[in-house]
């Protein structure tokens, strides 16, 4: 039996010993609470010191002055539970320090009830756990959030563009990809550093346009990408518009130019990845000729993919058994109509029956390097014939063969005309080489160093499509070429008083520059009168013929058959 005074022996035992844990709770980050009915709330002294709060002055769960606002909702059900008591009740949120920067604490309580359905009394503990939280959200950033740009990584990417599917399932949704052009040069020319500034300058862009509607983040190097919801094409137009504008005013370090491609979301269902693949598809099928920065894909885009892929496959089988066809061009001397030349034309035999002209496969073969071993496939074919020529003691005709923009940066450019010419015992005057007007401007110092070699060697250097794009006659002055041949599409245009004008001069200055002028794509009867007009030596076209099999072309001009 306990008497008296053991009695207060007891009590006063478990009072020092709470004075002891509270002394211990001054060094760590574990505080208590207590709120009766009768006395109101007390905090421990640590609670009371770090958040500036005294029992007595102290409004129980001022949320608006305490609880940081994005935790307000769950802090408001942790009260509920408490009131409902019976159970420990718990939350995790952010409260206001003394400084009024808000830390992590678990809260963690239970309530005592009296005999009606008032809380007597409550019971707590408040343990600091900001540094645990902030380190477990860095490590969690870290693997959601791209080092480098700080926006989204793939993975993140794809989980939350998937949560916006679901959230929105009758949703129209697009993804974009954009790439920066020619990135891989930046990073080897101005640096890796430079590359990542560029990188971290675009993600900025990217944040400020983007709001919550959109999903965007970094894919892998400069291939950034993007989910949006759209209810009109247009909208996906205008925001890469956006983004256009925004990159050309802003002050990169150096100049960019970003090329996006887009896929329309047909099945949310469908991996997220491959639908990134797709609008990364359509990217690698834009072309700065076409002067679009984006492309779309769609059903025909997939179409037409599918066709490359499939003229890829047979290309180098189709090279091995012959199909493809030299065709031959006669060009005509304007003055007394004979074949003073031809212009090779490549053909694809690729079904019995049918020849596939070069605009179905040459973008394709330029745009993955094939077309340097065609266009060698052509010239070679053109030194057989022409040698076939001499042997039958037929009088040959210079042959000019197409060169394409690649072969100017093929350092076997001359010696596969050396090589070739040589192997088959051809005078270079009978070859001409014709480049495209394109080449010229976008390479001049390049191109003017290797053509003067060229012609050293004497073949003829015929710069083709004149007047299709940007040439200028000023250029005419610094390039060295023998021969220009008139485009079409100019000849076309001289149909008004203008148009005439312009191509007279053009003519004449040529000619007074000793070039020869050659007018391809004539048709008519009236071009022939002008041209002749205006002093144009030869043409090519089909008012005189068209392109022709070999043995047509050696038909025609050897056994002199005319019509
Ligand atoms: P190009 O060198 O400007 O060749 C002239 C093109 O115009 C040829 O088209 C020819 O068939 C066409 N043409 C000729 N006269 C007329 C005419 O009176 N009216 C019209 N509407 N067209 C006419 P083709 O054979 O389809 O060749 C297109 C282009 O493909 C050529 O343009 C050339 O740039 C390129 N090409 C053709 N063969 C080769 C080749 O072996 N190698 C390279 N690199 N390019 C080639
Ligand atoms: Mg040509
Ligand atoms: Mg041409």
């Amino acid at each position: 039996m306990i008497m008296v005074d053991d009695k207060l022996k007891v009590n006063n035992d478990i009072l020092n010993n709470f004075e002891k844990y509270m002394e211990i709770m001054k060094y760590t980050d574990i505080g208590t609470f207590e709120w009766s009915r009768n006395f109101g709330i007390t905090f421990s002294e640590n609670l009371e010191q770090r958040f500036g709060i005294k029992g007595c002055s102290f409004k129980m769960f001022d949320i608006n002055k305490f609880i940081f606002r994005e935790d307000a909702v769950q802090f408001v059900k942790f009260i509920r539970k408490i009131k409902n008591g019976r159970t420990i009740a718990q939350v995790t949120c952010r409260v206001r320090e003394i400084g009024e920067e808000f830390i992590w604490c678990k809260i963690s309580a239970f309530s005592e009830f009296g005999r009606g359905k008032n809380i007597e009394q409550m019971f707590g503990i408040i343990q600091i756990i900001d540094k645990e939280i902030k380190m477990l959200n860095r490590l969690k950033y870290k693997t959601e959030f791209d080092e480098i740009t700080n926006i989204r990584n793939f993975e993140k990417f794809n989980i939350d563009t998937a949560e916006k599917f679901k959230n929105n399932p009758k949703g129209k949704f697009a993804i974009i990809v954009m790439d920066i052009d020619k990135f891989k040069i930046i990073n080897d020319v101005y640096g890796v550093e430079t590359g990542k500034t560029v990188l971290r300058q675009v993600a900025i862009i990217l944040q400020r346009i983007f709001s919550d509607n959109f999903v965007f983040g970094r894919r892998y190097t400069d291939n950034f990408c993007i989910a949006m919801e759209y209810s009109d094409e247009a909208e996906i137009n205008n925001i890469i518009d956006k983004i256009i504008k925004e990159i050309s005013l802003s002050k990169f370090i150096i100049n960019i130019s970003p090329v996006f491609g887009v896929y329309i979301v047909d099945d949310k269902n469908s991996n997220i990845e491959v639908m990134c693949d797709r609008a990364n598809i359509a990217k690698k099928n834009y072309n700065s000729a076409d002067k679009k920065t984006y492309m779309f894909y769609d059903t025909d885009f997939r179409k037409e993919i599918l066709a490359q892929t499939a003229l890829e496959a047979e290309m180098y089988n189709a090279l091995d058994n012959k199909k493809f066809y030299m065709y031959l061009q006669p060009k005509y001397d304007l003055k007394n109509k004979n074949i003073v030349g031809a212009e090779a034309l490549v053909r694809w035999n690729r079904d019995k029956n049918s020849f596939l002209l070069p605009d179905k496969f040459l973008p394709l073969f330029e745009k993955n390097g094939f077309i340097i071993k065609l266009d060698e496939y052509i010239w070679e074919e053109a030194c057989r014939i022409l040698r076939k020529w001499i042997d039958l003691e037929f009088k040959p005709v210079p042959i000019s063969v197409n060169v394409s923009r690649r072969q100017i940066f093929n350092p076997n450019f001359l010696d596969m005309l050396l090589w070739l010419t040589q192997k088959y015992d051809i005078p270079h005057n009978l070859i001409g080489l014709e480049l495209p007007e394109g080449v010229f401007i976008d390479n001049n110092d390049t191109v003017c160093g290797i053509l003067e070699k060229v012609k050293k060697y004497g073949f003829i250097l015929e710069m083709d499509d004149f007047g299709e794009g940007y040439s200028s006659l000023k250029m005419l002055q610094n390039i060295n070429v023998d021969v220009i041949k008139i485009d079409k599409g100019f000849l076309d245009k001289a149909v008004t008083k203008k148009g005439k004008i312009v191509l007279k001069h053009t003519i004449i200055m040529a000619k007074e520059l000793n070039l020869r002028v050659i007018a391809e794509g004539v048709e008519n009867k009236e071009q022939i009168d002008f041209l002749m007009e205006y002093g144009c030596d030869t043409a090519q076209g089909f008012y005189f013929s068209k392109p022709l099999s070999v043995d047509e072309f050696e038909y025609k001009t050897f056994y002199n058959v005319k019509g």
